[in-house]
């Protein structure tokens, strides 16, 4: 499995439809300062599910739509799509490339879709959560990231573990199963009481 693409339509610095292709192996992007190489950085972050504006640099979400220059006027939307190759199978899906695509509107909307098809974020989390590229993007490490984790709080640092190791989306099914769980008992119990009144 390898990153394929990378193409960017109106995220931050990024106006025109810009695609990047990698090869296996290691690619370096280099450019001037403020060219956009840390874009492209937040780029696959975001895409991968970033939430929070200040991982990404910014300081709210609309911030990763491009703003407009003294040339060129703001646009309404921003779209990132990572293409990965799968041709090892290394992703639980029938296909050998596997396009991610977010998308973010001005007023907030937003939107994912796997190969074209509307999903969720926890459907991407879920199809990326054994392969190492996880929701804590652990993947990327900026600058200062390594200390933040040599200097994080232990349960911190474990639910890093736990995604490297693939355990966080087990344990992400089982709360989600012992809320319902939990919601089941509850109708149980409002049931009985129904009986009992019936009696
Ligand atoms: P350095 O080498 O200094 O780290 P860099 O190549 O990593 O720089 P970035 O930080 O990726 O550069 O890009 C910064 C540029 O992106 C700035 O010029 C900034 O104005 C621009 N930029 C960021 N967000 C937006 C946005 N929403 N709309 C337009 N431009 C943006």
């Amino acid at each position: 499995m390898h990153l394929k693409s990378l193409t960017l339509k109106g995220f931050k610095s990024f106006a025109s439809p810009t695609t990047l292709r990698f090869e296996p192996g290691i690619t370096c992007v280099v450019g001037p300062n403020g060219s956009g190489k840390s874009n492209v950085v937040d780029a696959i972050a975001w895409v991968l599910g970033e939430q929070g504006a200040k991982a990404l640099r910014g300081g709210k979400m609309e911030d990763v739509i491009f703003a407009g220059t003294t040339g060129r006027a703001p646009l309404g939307r921003a779209e990132v799509t990572l293409t990965i190759d799968n041709s090892d199978g290394a992703l639980p899906i029938d296909y050998t490339e596997v396009s991610i695509t977010r998308r973010m509107f001005r007023t907030g909307e937003g939107e994912y879709e796997i190969n074209g098809d509307r999903c969720r974020l926890l459907d991407i989390q879920e199809l990326l959560s054994d392969s190492g590229i996880g929701r804590e993007m652990h993947v990327l490490v900026g600058q200062g990231r390594l200390d933040g984790i040599l200097h994080a709080k232990p349960e911190d640092r474990r639910a890093f573990i736990e995604e490297a190791a693939g355990v966080l989306k087990h344990r992400k099914r089982k709360e989600k199963a012992l809320r319902k769980l939990e919601s089941m008992g509850a109708n149980l119990n409002r049931l009985n009481d129904l009986t009992a009144e019936l009696r």
